[in-house]
């Protein structure tokens, strides 16, 4: 007997056995054979109908199984006088009105295939209340498959109707940000440009280190504009790759000699390295440099003593004429607390609110360099050490230059 799951049921919107149920004859157990001939006789569309007894099912009659009977050899001379009781199935499978289909169809699958070909009988109370045909069954699973499918469709549609929505909301934030970053970058170049002007004109020392202020703190504002701006494009998905040829050699150097004063001025030990030697690479070089600088910039300004090193490699990789570029910038700093390494990656995250007086920076660096780095499909990680240091790493998969190949022949 299958009855309606409890309240912890997933009943909520599924219709129930009762709406399917059909009004069919029944028989009491005493009818002959020759009855229930005439009653399916009579209704070509009879399927199936249940023998009854003092208003409890007792069995069930299947149309096909019953001719099947009925046209043995002797089988009408054998059934038509006695009573339904020798052909009925005794062991029916019992439905409570109430059962959700889907939780019927669950369980006939599982436990009552039979009941696929036969049908089933509904109760109420354990009493007789009607039947459910093959077709029946059928139909409804048809229906309750045919409400689902639409309501995913429907479901489909009012996703990508919000995905629309939040595209459009992401462009027009993203323009009002390059709008209003060019309104504020004009004014923010000529205090810029002037107060570089007065840091090398022949200033009072008390306004000289006012003047360098002024271009410091304008600079870092700068620098946030840029990074706002970047977050904000990419938000939008307005930000294309643009690969170029380049040599590692040259994009090494370049690291070097921007960084090399910096490094200097804070007595840091400075080292860039590329391998192997004359490696030429297809990639987007300006996001590159742009993920480099801002790594770069962090090691320098979290490490007071000791030594910074980058290392670019070019490594195999499995398809032909590809491979990864992998940058490591290693520094032996402050470190980043164990707890802080999940969250380094956020937008707007910093591993210390307390650094956030001692050193400069919003928290966006890093959230805009995995951006950036997940844009050109390679990946993007640290290992760090509080007191000990850091080593941000990166993988990018790149296009081989043959040039690298002639290089390392002719090498
Ligand atoms: P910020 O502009 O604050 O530097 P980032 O996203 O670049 O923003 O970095 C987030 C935080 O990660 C930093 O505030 C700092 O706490 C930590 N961090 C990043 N790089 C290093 C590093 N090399 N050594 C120690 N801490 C680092």
């Amino acid at each position: 007997m299958l009855r309606a799951m409890g309240e912890g049921g997933d009943t909520g919107m599924s219709e129930t056995v009762f709406s399917i149920m059909e009004q069919a004859p029944i028989l009491p157990p005493e009818a002959p054979g020759e009855t229930a001939y005439e009653v399916f006789s009579a209704d070509p569309d009879l399927l199936v109908c249940a023998v009854v007894q003092d208003g409890r099912p007792a069995g069930l009659l299947t149309r096909d199984r019953f001719f099947l009977r009925m046209a043995d050899r002797y089988g009408r001379a054998l059934y038509s006088r006695r009573p339904v009781t020798f052909v009925m199935q005794t062991d029916p499978l019992l439905v409570s009105e109430d059962t959700p289909i889907e939780q019927l169809s669950a369980h006939i699958l599982s436990a009552r295939p039979g009941a696929l070909m036969d049908g089933f009988v509904v109760t109420r109370d354990d009493r007789y209340l009607g039947v459910v045909s093959t077709l029946g069954l059928f139909s409804a699973t048809v229906k309750a498959v045919a409400d689902r499918s639409a309501r995913l469709e429907r479901l489909a549609a009012d996703l990508s109707e919000a995905e629309r929505q939040a595209r459009e909301s992401a462009r027009a934030k993203s323009e009002f940000l390059a709008t209003m970053s060019h309104e504020i970058r004009t004014p923010l170049n000529g205090v810029l440009g002037l107060s570089a002007l007065l840091t090398r004109s022949n200033l009072a020392p008390d306004h000289a280190r006012l003047a360098r202020t002024i271009h410091e703190s304008g600079s870092m504002l700068l620098s946030l504009l840029n990074n706002i701006l970047d977050m904000s494009k990419m938000e939008a998905g307005g930000l294309a790759l643009r690969p170029e040829a380049f040599a590692l050699d040259t994009l090494a150097a370049e690291m070097r000699d921007l960084w090399s004063a910096r490094a200097r001025e804070s007595g840091v030990a400075w080292r860039v390295d590329a391998t192997p030697p004359g490696a030429e690479i297809e990639a987007d070089l300006s996001r590159i440099r742009q993920v480099l600088m801002n790594l770069i910039g962090n090691a320098l300004k979290f490490t007071p003593a000791g030594e910074v090193t980058v290392t670019l490699s070019l490594e195999p990789c499995s398809l032909p004429g590809r491979g990864r570029l992998r940058a490591e910038v290693r520094d032996t700093g402050v470190g980043i607390p164990a707890r802080a390494l999940e969250s380094i990656f956020q937008p707007f995250q910093q591993a210390d609110s307390t650094f956030v007086r001692k050193f400069d920076g919003a928290g966006l660096g890093l959230a805009i360099c995995q951006r950036l780095v997940s844009l050109m499909e390679g990946e993007i990680g640290v290992d760090s050490r509080e007191g000990a240091g850091s080593l941000f790493w990166v993988e990018i998969p790149v296009i081989r230059r043959a040039a690298e190949a002639r290089d390392s022949a002719a090498a």
